[in-house]
């Protein structure tokens, strides 16, 4: 009975998440994934109705299973469901690109499965200091610098990229498929999230850009944490826009000017097509500033 009840809330949330206001009439939309195949094995989920999660990634074959991120948790069944149809079998291990909800969601459901959750050292204890999170899902592997797995024919390499989106970022390149999982190192033509309430820094996430350019080619297919699939020129197209953006600000910053003052010239109107619903031009603007000002109060110290 418990169970049923649960499963009707889930059925409701995920219903009521979706629902589409369009001239009056409601559309109601079940909150899916679109899955596809990058290379042989090698899947990009993304959301195509709702909003599951940020894009997963997926490494199917006869040696295993590898899940990278996992969606929100009110669709945790859902995806589950979804991620066992392509993958025609368990999970074998997940790989958390960080600790943020939309990516490490599904952890607690794969830990009661007893999948292993891997993941960097700070992740697990972001995870562990997050009162919303189900302890259960904790990463039960955890590393440094980098991990590599070699299943199906694929070297799979896990690493660390300095605090930039977060203190806990990492990045999975498929050497052999050329692919990379950038997580949210890359919102693919959106302005970036950068968390500076969880170790996030500005030029940490221009640097760890930087380097993931220089690692890959014109050819790699890059599945960004959020947004459409993408390539080198497009994460180019990114990092050069972060780097001007994070220029307008500090000019108005270095004449002295108020937050309120910066917000009102808007110097990142020129920018506004990568506004999207969680960071608007206003709150990019804000982020900015914020990390401008608290960097000075750190110089002068
Ligand atoms: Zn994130």
């Amino acid at each position: 009975m418990h169970k049923m009840i649960v499963y009707f809330l889930l059925v409701i949330a995920c219903v009521s998440n979706s629902i589409a206001h369009n001239g009056g009439n409601i559309e109601k939309r079940v909150v899916s994934w679109k899955s596809t195949e990058l290379a042989k094995g090698i899947y990009m989920l993304e959301g195509k109705a709702g909003n599951p999660g940020a894009n997963l990634g997926l490494l199917v074959g006869k040696d295993g299973v590898i899940l990278i991120d996992n969606g929100l948790p009110k669709v945790i069944e859902m995806t589950m469901k979804t991620i066992g149809k392509i993958a025609g079998g368990d999970v074998s291990f997940v790989i958390n690109t960080h600790g943020h909800l939309d990516h490490t969601g599904g952890n607690p459901a794969y830990a009661k499965k007893n999948v292993t959750i891997v993941a960097h050292d700070n992740t697990r204890k972001e995870l562990q200091s997050n009162k919303e999170f189900n302890q259960i899902g904790l990463p039960n592997i955890t590393f440094n610098d980098e991990i590599t797995f070699y299943l199906n024919g694929q070297t799979v390499n896990a690493f660390y990229i300095q605090p930039a989106h977060t203190n806990n970022d990492v990045v999975i390149y498929f050497k052999d498929a050329n692919i990379i999982h950038a997580g949210d190192m890359f919102f693919n033509k959106k302005f970036p999230f950068i968390d500076l309430d969880r170790g996030g820094d500005i030029d940490g996430f221009i640097a760890g850009q930087k380097k993931i350019i220089e690692l890959i080619n014109k050819d790699t297919k890059i599945i960004p944490g959020h947004g459409l699939l993408a390539n080198k020129k497009d994460l180019q197209t990114a990092v050069n826009m972060l780097i001007d953006a994070k220029k307008r600000v500090k000019d108005l910053v270095d004449k002295g000017m108020s937050k309120e003052e910066v917000l009102t010239i808007n110097p990142l109107a020129t920018y506004e097509k990568w506004s999207w619903n969680h960071i608007s031009t206003k709150k990019m603007t804000e982020i900015l500033y914020r990390a401008l000002t608290t960097k000075k109060e750190q110089t002068k110290n």
